[in-house]
């Protein structure tokens, strides 16, 4: 019996950059009796309460701390202890980092007709430093589902820019994840190193997590994880999650 159910957030959980749905906030919060549940995703902390903690319908703090939230990857972790989300642990990049890879992915954008400045709504930005990897958008964080979904439906046009990245700043990793996403970090700081401390910081073994995701495909954002050997269910969408949730907490 698994002890721990890790999810990925965007596709995984919900539609993209939107709040969980009544249906998924509903198994989450029964999920919470049974399991350690951990949305883990390259998101920054507030987006984890709008999107998923702020959805739960009045979770007991018994329940809340069986939430784990592996913010930025993993690379940052908050646990809520005493009536409040506590940071455990942070590792961010250096403003050198941010900067290089900043203008390593305009450049690689640009040269490639993928940067589409004036598509952004007022006050977005396309790349945003989110402390422990730095994120390409290629619509901003504002631009319409539907738009977002049109704009790379089959990853083509963030595969030749993570190429081209590659080329230009090869000492960073470059994971394509969302629907119009780019994480750019430092090798080893994906979901490997979230997940290495989820098993230490928890105390469990690998063969206690079951993690869902979206993006399990070799280049996705996701597929870190298969490479450890953590049993992976493949999702395309918040209702497949729903589907097998419902399915395992049929048999508990
Ligand atoms: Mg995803």
């Amino acid at each position: 019996m698994k002890k721990v159910l890790a999810f990925d957030i965007d596709q995984t959980l919900n539609v993209a950059k939107t709040p969980i749905t009544d249906d998924i906030a509903e198994l989450l919060v029964k999920c919470l009796d049974h399991f350690e549940i951990c949305p883990i995703s390259g998101q920054k902390f507030d987006q984890f309460l709008v999107q998923i903690v702020d959805r739960l319908k009045n979770p007991t703090d018994e329940q809340l701390s069986h939430l784990h939230l592996f913010v930025a990857q993993g690379t940052q972790y908050y646990r809520y202890e005493n009536g409040e989300w506590r940071q455990i642990y942070n590792n961010p990049l250096t403003d050198e980092q941010v900067a290089k890879i900043t203008s390593t992915i305009e450049q690689a954008a640009r040269e490639l007709g993928y940067w589409e400045e004036d598509k952004l709504a007022e006050g977005d930005e396309i790349i945003e430093n989110r402390l422990s990897q730095v994120t390409f958008s290629a619509l901003g964080q504002k631009a319409g589902t539907k738009e977002k979904y049109a704009w790379d439906p089959d990853c083509k046009k963030r595969e030749k820019i993570v190429a081209r990245c590659k080329e230009l700043s090869p000492e960073f990793d470059y994971e394509i994840g969302g629907t119009t996403s780019i994480n750019a970090i430092t090798p080893g700081m994906n979901k490997t190193f979230g997940m290495t401390h989820l098993l230490e910081e928890l105390n469990v073994k690998k063969e206690d997590v079951l993690y869902f995701g979206d993006m399990t495909q070799p280049g996705g954002n996701d597929y870190p994880v298969v490479e450890m050997g953590i049993d992976t269910i493949t999702v395309r969408n918040h209702e497949d999650t729903g589907f097998a949730l419902r399915g395992i907490l049929g048999i508990l």
